[in-house]
């Protein structure tokens, strides 16, 4: 895999994506720019309970082993005094080879159910059963509490001989895309040090640290184990409001 050519990256999506927003918001607090919620969600004031809705296309729901990571990493980083709860859900398949941006926007409109309000803040997932307009990203992140994983390109680089595990491979992706809602790499958590991959947008310069750009696509098997946040984004994690 390593040398394929890579990569479109969230700002990307999110810029492209504010300039073809349309529709009124469901949620006054939800559909805002990639980053805007990286306080809220690290915090525990106004929010101190964080729900994540899972829509799933069928044959590619998120296993439990992955969620519990998922809420595992969450619960080291983030201030939720009164937890965090996670709503998974079939959807239906998208009857597509490959889905755009505008696709996961509209799909997301019609699926979700939850939205930020009172002391709760929600996040929405979307697993797909295709592939991405480039083939190579494993999911995007879009909104302050929005991102997609692609399970068929998850799928199709997991699970089999000389491959990592499903499981591994979905936790990262899912913690990755989680980083940049939480506003890494200095795109709604402020860097604390110079820290920013300039060739790769909201990305860390470590090559071992989730938030490598790598991990974001399927190049992702050069990874020996599940990688995490290195010191640099703990650090501007902790400075905008996380433990
Ligand atoms: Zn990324
Ligand atoms: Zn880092």
């Amino acid at each position: 895999m390593a040398g394929k050519k890579v990569v479109l990256f969230s700002l990307l999506f999110c810029l492209l994506f504010s300039a073809c927003k349309k529709d009124p918001v469901v949620g006054s607090h939800d559909y805002k720019t990639l980053g805007t919620s990286a306080h809220d969600l690290l915090s525990a004031n106004p929010y101190s309970v964080l729900q994540i809705e899972i829509n799933y296309m069928p044959g590619y729901a998120v296993d439990a082993a992955s969620i519990n990571n998922l809420v595992n990493f969450l619960q080291i980083l983030l201030n939720k005094p009164s937890g965090i709860l996670v709503f998974q859900k079939q959807i239906e398949a998208s009857g597509k080879a490959t889905i755009s941006i505008s696709d996961i926007v509209n799909l997301e409109r019609q699926k979700r159910t939850l939205f930020t309000l009172d002391n709760i803040i929600a996040i929405h997932i979307l697993v797909t059963d295709d592939y991405y307009t480039d083939p190579l990203i494993l999911g995007t992140s879009y909104w302050n509490t929005s991102f997609c994983i692609f399970g068929q390109v998850i799928k199709n680089n997991s699970g089999g001989v000389g491959q990592v595990s499903t499981t591994r491979l979905t936790t990262t992706i899912l913690e990755h895309e989680f980083g940049h809602l939480l506003g890494l790499v200095n795109q709604g958590s402020p860097m604390q040090v110079d820290h920013i991959d300039p060739a790769n947008g909201a990305h860390c310069i470590n090559k071992n640290c989730l938030m490598y750009y790598a991990a974001e696509t399927s190049t992702m098997g050069m990874f020996s184990a599940i990688p995490t946040l290195d010191a640099n984004c703990m650090n501007d994690l902790k400075a905008n409001g996380g433990k």
